[in-house]
């Protein structure tokens, strides 16, 4: 998708929080004034302000008139507060409450983009670059466990670990402040599927998160530096979305760009404390030998780690269906 595209996605998104918010609004002065019935008068003086001060404005002494609505008004809009707490409910439940009070779900303080919008916007290109990718949202529900139970009762122990671990991450989940997760094992022990279960909750509280294999993101990233590409902001995009999981970290070509670009990616992400999950068949040795023991320390050092115990479970679902 064009970059034009996302951006009008992303301001029509925003426009339907704001319609919501006055929607919301409608409603709950439609139920006040049913429930109390007092309101009624205050919010038809309160409506007629308006006309009000625009009357005022042409007459003689417009100055000390409009002094007198400004009074007339704070005090209606004070006794209306007042009716709603002795009722019960917060003072400015009537007020519109806006998804962004920076911006009133404008998108712009200002003249000058809103954090809002940008943060719809990076949600958008996630989006994007995740349809391409062949990895599928999944869910902590669909994880048995029982997969594991043929497994010594300590890795037993330790996968139950590892699943409450992911579930607690996915929870607690906030930019800047989540760490990394490191996940070690063979491949079907269920990395994929537990990281994709965390991006899925992730993804439902509104957060921008990019999946996908750690091999099919360097290639995109390749195709963008030698122009082969319609767009070149992966990068950016990999390097600010809220989470970023790396899948399959270590099957990807070893080549000295492939090197430098994790290398990049890993580095600056770990600088701005920006959270990722990396899913890897390597051992430590192997990462180490690999890129080196500086990346491998700053992983370790700013993960936690998560080893996964078992036996293939694709290939045990393979042989269930078999019979
Ligand atoms: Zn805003």
């Amino acid at each position: 998708m064009l970059r034009e595209q996302i951006y009008a996605q992303a301001t029509a998104a925003l426009q339907e929080r704001r319609r919501h918010a006055q929607q919301e609004q409608e409603r709950r002065s439609d139920q006040i004034e049913r429930e109390i019935p007092e309101t009624l008068e205050l919010n038809r003086h309160l409506r007629a302000t308006c006309t009000a001060i625009l009357q005022a404005a042409q007459s003689g002494n417009p100055q000390e008139r409009l002094r007198q609505i400004e009074q007339r008004s704070l005090e209606a809009d004070a006794m209306l507060r007042q009716l709603l707490t002795a009722h019960g409910y917060p003072a400015d439940y009537l007020d519109l409450h806006y998804a962004c009070p920076d911006c009133s779900d404008t998108g712009f303080v200002s003249g000058v983009p809103c954090a809002c919008l940008k943060k719809e916007i990076g949600r958008i290109s996630a989006e994007q670059l995740n349809v391409q990718s062949g990895l599928k949202l999944s869910s902590f529900e669909r994880f048995s466990l029982s997969y594991y139970r043929d497994l010594p009762a300590e890795q037993q122990q330790a996968m139950a670990k590892v699943l409450q671990a992911c579930k607690r991450y996915a929870a607690d989940f906030a930019p800047g402040k989540a760490g990394n997760l490191l996940m070690f094992g063979g491949t079907g022990l269920g990395k994929t599927h537990l990281s994709l279960s965390i991006a899925k909750e992730i993804l439902d509280k509104g957060y921008s998160v990019v999946y996908d294999a750690t091999g099919s993101l360097l290639h995109i990233l390749e195709r963008e530096k030698f122009g082969r590409a319609e767009q070149d902001d992966t990068m950016q995009l990999l390097l600010e979305c809220d989470l970023l999981i790396l899948d399959d970290f270590g099957t990807e070509q070893d080549s000295s760009l492939n090197r430098s670009m994790i290398y990049t990616l890993l580095n600056s992400r770990i600088n701005s404390g920006r959270a990722m999950i990396v899913n890897t068949n390597l051992d430590h040795a192997e990462i180490r030998t690999r890129y080196g023991d500086r990346i491998l320390s700053r992983l370790l050092f700013t993960s936690e780690i998560l080893h996964f115990y078992g036996k293939d479970i694709r290939m045990q679902k393979y042989m269930e269906q078999r019979g």
